[in-house]
């Protein structure tokens, strides 16, 4: 089987090097030099919406899936005439557009943030109860909080993110940011893995941990999953962000159709990592099976890669596996993450101590 990726970046990479028995062939299409899956699979520099890379994908495919949400949507719905694609165009659609993702969260009676719809200064004005923070963002091309803008009490608003559609978002106060994978396969197998607790620097992803000490609100998260997949007619990983509030409820933040940078732990931590999943569940190979995981956390590398003299000494005092995404330093950029696993709890809290310590 040979299986199209659109998005050549590291989840891709991930999900190719995660079929270690190399049961399909992989072509990846993304319009950057030598991006990081370009290493393990053959590169298309294309365009996402270039017709002669969608005729070739309908024609040598035999399936379609992503590794980026903003690919375009209405040449994956050309290309799903003739070759399945998972997640479906309709998924992405909504995936990628933060109004329309709020909507259907409301739609299915799942607690999301109040937020408004914004198409000019004077909408904001309109709808800003000028004593609340809000966040300013933009509808689309929103991620790692690029397109964000915060707004204070009274404060006078100054930005162009408004010359795009864009969404006005109450701030909540939050316990924690949580999120949820979710794995539904071709034949309507679903499993979910627990869920992990997230934290943020500057809008990006720092760490994740699991366990969460949010264990009792699995119940309710899985729930959630279970109504989007349906609506959505989703097959793959689907992955929910959440904040918890302080009455100890979910509020659905966002979605990615995709694997998640939350789940890379899942690589040494779990018996089956998100990549196999998501490939297992496109390619309609999920057998009944029982999840293993070890306690684990997962700390992304950013801006600058970590000298091998720290990485020498991380690797001396605990258990960590390196990912390096090939990539040149730049501010803000994901360059690979670390992960280390723990036998128990108790050790896991431990770990993060001197993790701490020396990063
Ligand atoms: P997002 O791109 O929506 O995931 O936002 C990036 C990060 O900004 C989130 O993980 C939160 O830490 C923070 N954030 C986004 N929206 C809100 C909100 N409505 N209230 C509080 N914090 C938020």
């Amino acid at each position: 089987m040979k299986i199209a990726i659109f998005g050549a970046g590291q989840l891709a990479m991930m999900m190719i090097k995660a079929d270690r028995e190399a049961k399909h062939d992989y072509v990846v299409i993304d319009p950057s030099h030598e991006p990081p899956a370009s290493l393990y699979a053959s590169h298309i520099q294309s365009e996402y919406n270039n017709s002669n890379t969608i005729n070739n994908i309908c024609t040598n495919c035999d399936l379609v899936t992503i590794d980026f949400e903003n690919v375009d949507v209405s040449a994956m719905a050309k290309i799903e005439k003739y070759v399945p694609v998972h997640p479906n165009s309709q998924a992405l659609e909504i995936c990628q557009d933060r109004i329309k993702e709020k909507d259907l969260f409301k739609s299915l009676d799942i607690k999301t943030t109040r937020n408004f719809e914004i198409n000019s200064m004077n909408d904001i004005e309109k709808n800003r109860e000028t004593s609340k923070k809000y966040i300013l963002k933009s509808r689309r091309f929103g991620y790692d909080g690029k397109n964000q803008y915060r707004i204070e009490p009274n404060e006078k608003i100054e930005t162009n993110l408004i010359s795009s559609p864009c969404i006005l978002e109450e701030l909540v106060f939050f316990k924690a940011e949580v999120s949820l994978i979710c794995v539904k396969s071709i034949d309507g197998y679903i499993f979910y893995y627990p869920l992990i607790e997230n934290s943020h620097k500057d809008g990006i992803l720092n760490m994740s941990i699991y366990p969460s000490s949010y264990e009792h609100l699995q119940q309710s998260a899985e729930l959630i999953g279970s109504k989007l997949l349906e609506e959505m007619n989703y097959v793959g990983v689907l992955v929910i962000e959440f904040f918890v509030n302080e009455d100890d409820e979910l509020i659905a933040n966002e979605m990615a159709p995709r694997v998640h940078n939350s789940g890379h732990w899942t690589i040494e931590g779990s018996n089956l990592n998100q990549f196999e999943a998501h490939i297992a569940a496109i390619t309609n190979n999920i057998k009944d099976f029982k999840l293993e995981l070890k306690p684990s956390f997962m700390f992304n590398v950013l801006s600058k890669h970590i000298s091998n003299e720290k990485i020498d000494k991380l690797k001396s005092n605990l258990n960590i596996y390196v990912h390096d995404y090939h990539k040149t330093q730049r501010a803000n950029r994901k360059l690979g993450h670390l992960t280390c696993t723990a036998e128990n709890i108790e050790t896991l809290k431990e770990n993060i101590r001197v993790f701490k310590k020396i990063i």
